[in-house]
């Protein structure tokens, strides 16, 4: 029998285990009373997470997904815009920007950093451009500051996709808080993740704020009095209360992401392509990526050690089958090489420093066999 433990990429239930009873006991007061929207845990989160961002106002929603949507059209974008965004993100980026009815438009991303930067963006800037969506992928913020920079000029929104990044800052300023607007997911396995779905949009301008609020509610503008076309895009007051949760704990959560990504650029710089922070940078890790010629030799040797590996994301947007047709000829060379050669290795709070010492090692080992 193989007694060694195996290393797995994420660790929902270990993040949940010492706040059952207490997830509990709020659950059984939402049941009480029976306020399921709209309730006071939900105005709690809000104020709470503007607060750890510095951020003036953040709204609650009912996903990362439905954030980025009702970002967009909160700055009205629709038919005829033209939205730019990375090729290398969850689907649901650029899944967004198609259900507004906008264009989405792909720059390619820094092999350093592995987001979008000022000088990939400049050359896809057209008339039509009214924003740029900026994913800070895996954790490391991309260069929110520069790109502001580029646009406020030229009249373009910059929203921060954080979905990621919850907890990751740049110059000591959180990301989300930097650009038009930041949007967040709860996802369970994000940095911050809720029991199920959750989303929150941040932002310093008080308009964009109330319009979040209203299009979230159907474009509610007065008690059954409706404005403008939205969705039912708010949060649940029981994710609310569980969120909030947390939230509470999540400190020494995040001190042990940057703990084992610290070790993990001890051990692997130089002898691997890792994702580099830019200057400034402080990043919270959600996944730890590494570069690899041979990737799914390598992967099949970890998992016989028991270590867990992913591989975020096997494909770009403009290789994605039903993607395809709006990007015809497109060619990104660096997020293509990317998407074929990234290797993610487990980092979550529920690891040991040990863990991520045996998870380096093995790799090391991997790649000299
Ligand atoms: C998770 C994620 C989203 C979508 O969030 P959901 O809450 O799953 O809808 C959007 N963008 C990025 C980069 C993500 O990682």
């Amino acid at each position: 029998m193989n007694a060694q433990k195996t290393l797995t990429l994420f660790d929902v239930q270990g993040s949940w285990r010492p706040l059952v009873n207490k997830a509990k006991a709020r659950i059984e007061t939402i049941l009480q009373e029976g306020r399921f929207v709209l309730g006071p845990f939900t105005q709690e989160l809000e104020e709470g997470f503007a607060r750890s961002l510095d951020v003036g106002h953040a709204s609650a929603v009912s996903s990362g997904t439905s954030g980025l949507y009702l970002a967009l059209k909160a700055l009205d974008i629709g038919p005829g815009d033209e939205v730019i965004t990375t090729p290398m993100s969850f689907i649901a980026t650029v899944h967004a920007i198609l259900l507004a009815g906008a264009r989405p438009v792909l720059a390619d991303i820094d092999p350093k950093h592995f987001g979008l930067s000022p000088e990939t963006i400049a050359p896809k800037i057209t008339q039509r451009t009214r924003a740029v969506i900026l994913v800070h992928l895996f954790g490391n913020p991309a260069p929110a500051e520069e790109i502001v920079e580029l646009l406020a000029p030229k009249g373009i929104a910059l929203i921060e996709d954080a979905c990621q990044a919850f907890g990751a800052k740049r110059n000591g300023k959180s990301l989300g808080s930097i650009g038009t607007l930041g949007v967040f997911s709860f996802y369970p396995t994000k940095n911050l993740g809720g029991a199920g779905d959750g989303g929150m949009v941040v932002t310093s301008d008080e308009i964009l704020h109330s319009r979040i609020r209203s299009l979230k509610l159907h474009g509610e503008a007065a008690e059954r009095s409706f404005g403008a076309l939205g969705i039912n895009g708010r949060m649940d007051e029981i994710q609310a209360a569980l969120i909030l949760l947390r939230l509470e704990e999540f400190e020494s959560e995040a001190k042990k992401r940057v703990t084992l990504g610290r070790l993990y650029r001890e051990m692997l710089e130089g002898l691997v392509g890792l994702q580099t922070p830019i200057e400034g940078a402080e990043p919270l890790w959600h996944l730890f990526s590494v570069r690899l010629q041979e990737r799914e030799r390598i992967r099949d040797a970890l998992a016989l050690r028991g270590i867990q590996t992913g591989v975020y994301y096997p494909l770009p947007f403009h290789k994605v089958p039903h993607l395809m047709p709006y990007f015809p000829d497109e060619r990104l060379e660096t997020a293509e090489a990317l998407a074929s050669s990234v290797l993610q290795i487990p980092l979550h709070p529920g690891m040991e420093e040990a863990d991520a010492v045996f998870a380096a090692s093995a790799l090391l080992a991997t790649l000299r066999s």
